[in-house]
């Protein structure tokens, strides 16, 4: 566990993990709405296609694989992950750490674990927490309702969910997600502790 304390009045860093299915995407929306401290959402760089509802410059920054790369060779990441094997890539821009510093919040990286290790490695006194799914089976179950993948990109997403499970204990906290109400207070005290 970093000493967060010695840097309470530095510029912060918030990451949250947590597999697919693990009900992240709900809990990162309550967390910038409710958090005492003010949360700088960082919008990542992403080669996926958009889903239904997405919308460019909001969920991510949608990129072709070219225009990814090319960002990446340049050097605009602060960490670039393929996250689903042969799938696509996934980035932080370094222009959106610099956003949440001008608005005067903690940068908030919503990134899989290999990211979140890269940002350990950059940043020691990053606040860093896992969303533990309940289950296996709920975490399926969240993954299937969403209908939007195929069945082999589910398959992949239940693939790396068995590999982020065992780098969970890296974060400096893991939060179960069984109750939403009880998972996001938990995280929202565990920020207001730091921020102290
Ligand atoms: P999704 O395609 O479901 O939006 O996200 C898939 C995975 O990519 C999630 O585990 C999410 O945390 C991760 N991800 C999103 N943005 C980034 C990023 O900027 N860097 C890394 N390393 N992973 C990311």
């Amino acid at each position: 566990m970093p000493d967060l304390a010695k840097h309470a009045n530095e510029f912060q860093i918030l990451v949250l993990s947590g597999p697919s299915g693990s009900g992240k995407t709900t809990v990162v929306e309550r967390l910038i709405l409710e958090s005492s401290v003010p949360l700088v959402k960082s919008i990542s760089a992403t080669t996926r296609p958009q889903r239904k509802g997405e919308v460019d410059g909001v969920a991510y920054y949608f990129l072709s694989a070219d225009e990814f790369l090319r960002r990446r060779d340049q050097g605009e990441f602060l960490e670039t992950a393929e996250v689903f094997g042969a799938g696509y890539w996934y980035g932080t821009l370094k222009s959106e750490i610099d956003r949440a510093k001008a608005e005067k919040g903690w940068a908030f990286l919503e990134v899989d674990v290999e990211g979140a290790l890269k940002i350990m490695a950059l940043f020691p006194h990053a606040l860093t927490i896992f969303l533990q799914p309940p289950s296996l089976e709920v975490c399926e179950q969240r993954l299937r309702s969403r209908a939007t993948d195929s069945e082999e990109t589910i398959q992949r997403r239940l693939r790396k969910v068995h590999e982020e499970l065992a780098l969970a204990d890296r974060y400096c906290y893991q939060v179960v997600n069984d109750q939403l109400d009880q998972a996001v207070s938990e995280i929202k005290e565990i920020i207001a502790r730091h921020a102290m």
